[in-house]
């Protein structure tokens, strides 16, 4: 099967990265989320990324348009998947969220739709068996700033079609990323199994007074020469999926409950991090 139209489920932080990455790369994206504001403030986020397009990845303001137009909007999941041979999922880190959803999908998605899961924590096999079509069916997971932090990386369940993953793979070289692709799962995939514990012990840093995030962020940027320290990572990562990501990480490491706490307070003061103008930094 090629891959012509696309839908992507989820159009927040990363949904809406994904969706016009590959609209801008020629493809037809319909952006599905809950309701009609939802809907609204990702097409006013997409909208918003032409400087960042243009400033970045030297982008004309035709080929921006040109994304523009090949993306269109719906808060009717039937209705945006009815002809989807791709579904891009990027809704909440929250595995109940996700069960509900693929059942739902499995059943008003064409029978040759390819499903994929941007989670970053998930594995597939959790939501196999939900989305009816385990052989089509495994993550490709971005990172935020899609268009310059180019990885996909793309994680198969062991019941995913080989020749499925290659054409997922193709997928993500057609938007322009490059695909990481790994042999067995892994929570976390490559990327995140580095970062997790790095942002974790720079937030009990903090929280055990040893050093302020930005001492704690300089110290990191000096010595191994990296453009970010864990603190602005998690501020563009986002307040919210950095507590999800903490919440499910609590079973196997409790000693990060004051980190989830410092979250949810942050969460609760409007602090989402660069989306909301502020996080550990002001934007
Ligand atoms: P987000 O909270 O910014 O966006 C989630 C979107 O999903 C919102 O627009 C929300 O309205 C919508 N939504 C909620 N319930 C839904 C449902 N049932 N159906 C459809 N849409 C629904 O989250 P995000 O940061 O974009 O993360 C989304 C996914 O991408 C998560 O699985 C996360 O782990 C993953 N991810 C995030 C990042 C990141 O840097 N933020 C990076 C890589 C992967």
């Amino acid at each position: 099967m090629t891959i012509k139209k696309v839908t992507v489920a989820g159009s927040g932080v990363l949904g809406s990265q994904i969706a016009f990455q590959s609209a801008f790369k020629g493809f037809d994206v319909t952006v599905y989320d809950i309701n009609q504001e939802a809907v609204d403030k990702a097409e006013a986020r997409i909208k918003g990324l032409r400087h960042a397009y243009r400033h970045d990845i030297a982008a004309t303001d035709e080929d921006f348009d040109a994304g523009i137009s090949r993306l269109s909007f719906t808060d009717d999941l039937a209705d945006a998947v009815k002809d989807a041979d791709l579904v891009i999922e990027a809704i909440p880190e929250n595995p109940d969220i996700k069960h509900d959803f693929y059942k739902k999908l499995s059943t008003l998605a064409p029978k040759e739709a390819i499903f994929t899961s941007n989670s970053s924590t998930l594995v597939p096999s959790m939501f196999a068996a939900d989305t009816g079509r385990p052989k089509q069916f495994l993550n490709m997971h971005f990172s935020n700033q899609v268009w310059l932090n180019n990885t996909a990386e793309i994680m198969g369940s062991p019941e995913t079609d080989p020749d499925i993953y290659k054409e997922i793979v193709q997928y993500a070289r057609d938007i322009g990323m490059v695909p990481i692709q790994l042999k067995k799962e892994q929570p976390g995939y490559i990327l995140n199994s580095l970062l997790m514990p790095l942002n974790a012990a720079a937030g009990m840093l903090w929280l055990k007074g040893i050093a302020d995030p930005e001492m704690i962020d300089r110290t990191w940027m000096v010595a191994t020469g990296a453009p970010w320290g864990p603190f602005g990572i998690t501020d563009a990562v986002g307040i919210r999926t950095s507590y999800n990501i903490t919440l499910e990480a609590l079973d196997v490491h409790p000693e990060l409950k004051p980190l989830a706490d410092a979250f949810k307070k942050m969460l609760d003061e409007g602090k989402l991090g660069i989306e909301s103008g502020e996080g550990f930094y002001k934007y």
